[in-house]
Formats: structure tokens, C-alpha cells, sequence
């Protein structure tokens, strides 16, 4: 059994408890308008115009984004950290792009590891079928489920998808006492009206003894050389106004109705 992914970062720690593993993924059924990993977003492997300095001088060089990989395979490179995970409390994560839109394969890789008593994490979209959540859900640990949005119309614009599915996979996991924490990108002007906010702290309130905390993911513009990279064009504008004075409003609202805020993933 084979994966498509495009990165495996050792040693992370903002992508669920501990010392983690992370695998990324690759294909996404999303098009955030401010995704800052475009490359992860095609289900196939693509090349990247990669820029490098050597000397004082710039030298591009074309690479290949996505490699196939095996399940035993990436079993071995992720029980070599095992010690690290078990110490700090840590595990594996799987992201991408979309982890579930290789459902199979991310289902499978769940069940060995935590047959394995490794601690595993989804991070998701949660744009798929309700099934694949029913066939992940018993060997995951912790869902860190996305919300771009609570009005649909602009969650359409802003994703090119309804949020429908979406909420109602959460509300599956809600209903079956899954572990999740809420990530919430905040991109001024996109994602941070007042209805979006009043929206999912809706969500929360009515599921708080599930929902406890959220975390805030502020709009950097860390992506735009892979737009280049990609030579795709960047579809934000340039003037973004800093996410700060919107997270800090937010950040205040979450711990005034008393639930956990992080900044950042
Ligand atoms: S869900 Fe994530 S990976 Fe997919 S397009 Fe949106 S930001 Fe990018």
C-alpha cells in the first residue's frame, strides 16, 4: 500500500502534544485562497523552481514536489523516534495538504501505529466523506479539525467548497466523544467577521464539555515564494493588513466565554 506525500518533519511541536512526527500529504480538496503550502494541494507530484545562494549568487534549480511511499516504509522512518515520542508525551501527526483524502492508506497507517501505542493525530480539513471519518476515528487520539469560516457563502468563496460537510463531520466526532481541538485561520478581511467568529464560538458553546479549546492560526505570507516556486500566481493580494489587532479581538472573545486560545498551530 503507497502514499503520495511531500515532507516528513521530525522534531514538531506545534502539531499536537509533544515531540512529534509529521507527515505531509499531498493533495488537498480545498483551494484556501491564503494557503501558505500550495504545494500540497495537487494529488500528484509536481516540480518547484527552487532558489538557492551560493556565494553570493542566486542559482535556481527545478525539484519534484511528491514521492510515493510505502506503508512499511514509513512505518520504520517513524518508529525511529519512538523513544523521543514516548518521553514527551508526543506522537504522530498526519497533515498535509489533506491526510484524509488518502484515506486508506492514512486509516491503515493510524491503526498500526496505534496498535503500537504511538499517540496519533489528524489534522484535517474535514472536507470528506462522513465513512472516512467513521474508519479513522478508532485510532485517532486527536483530531485538529479546521474551520475557515462559519457563513457558507464566504467559506465558498474563500475555500471553493461549501462548509456543510465539514460541520456535520464535526458534529460526528462530537457526537462520538472525540478528542478534537478547533484551528481557526484568521486572515483579516477573509475569515475574521463578526459572524464567522459569533459562529463557531456558537459551535463550541453549544458542545463545550467536547470543545474546550481553539487555536488561532494568524495570516503570514510565508507562502508566496512557493507561488513562485510553483510559478503559479498568488491568488492574495499584497496588502493584507497584519493579523494581530483581528487575533488579539478574537483571542478575547474565546477566553471571555472561558475557552482555551493558543496563537498558532
Ligand atoms: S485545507 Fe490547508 S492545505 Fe488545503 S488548500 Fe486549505 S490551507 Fe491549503
Amino acid at each position: 500500500m503507497k502514499a503520495l506525500i511531500f515532507d516528513i518533519r521530525r522534531f514538531c511541536v506545534n502539531d499536537g502534544p509533544g515531540i512529534r512526527t509529521t507527515v505531509f500529504f499531498k493533495g488537498c480538496p480545498l483551494r484556501c485562497l491564503w494557503c501558505h503550502n500550495p504545494e500540497s494541494q495537487l494529488n500528484k507530484p509536481e516540480p518547484f523552481l527552487r532558489m538557492d545562494k551560493l556565494e553570493g549568487k542566486f542559482f535556481e534549480h527545478e525539484e519534484q514536489i511528491g514521492y510515493e511511499i510505502d506503508l512499511d516504509e514509513l512505518l520504520e522512518i517513524l518508529f525511529r523516534d519512538r523513544a523521543f515520542m514516548e518521553e514527551s508525551g508526543g506522537g504522530v501527526t498526519l497533515s498535509g495538504g489533506e491526510p484524509l483524502w488518502q484515506w486508506k492508506f492514512s486509516a491503515a497507517l493510524a491503526q498500526k501505529l496505534s496498535e503500537s501505542g504511538i499517540h496519533v493525530a489528524v489534522d484535517t480539513c474535514g472536507y470528506v466523506q462522513l465513512r472516512v471519518f467513521e474508519a479513522i476515528l478508532p485510532y485517532t487520539h486527536l483530531f485538529l479539525y479546521d474551520l475557515k469560516g462559519y457563513d457558507n457563502h464566504r467559506h465558498k468563496e474563500n475555500t471553493g467548497a461549501s462548509n456543510s460537510l465539514i460541520l456535520e463531520n464535526l458534529e460526528y466526532l462530537i457526537h462520538q466523544r472525540a478528542n478534537i481541538i478547533l484551528r481557526y485561520p484568521v486572515i483579516p478581511g477573509y475569515t475574521d467577521s463578526e459572524d464567522d467568529v459569533r459562529g463557531i464560538l456558537s459551535i463550541m458553546k453549544r458542545n463545550s464539555d467536547i470543545l474546550r479549546e481553539i487555536h488561532l492560526l494568524p495570516y503570514h505570507k510565508l507562502g508566496q515564494n512557493k507561488y513562485r516556486g510553483l510559478q503559479a500566481s498568488n491568488p492574495m493580494p499584497e496588502n493584507i493588513p497584519d493579523a494581530d489587532e483581528s487575533v488579539g479581538h478574537i483571542e478575547s472573545i474565546f477566553k471571555s466565554n472561558h475557552f482555551i486560545v493558543k496563537i498558532g498551530g
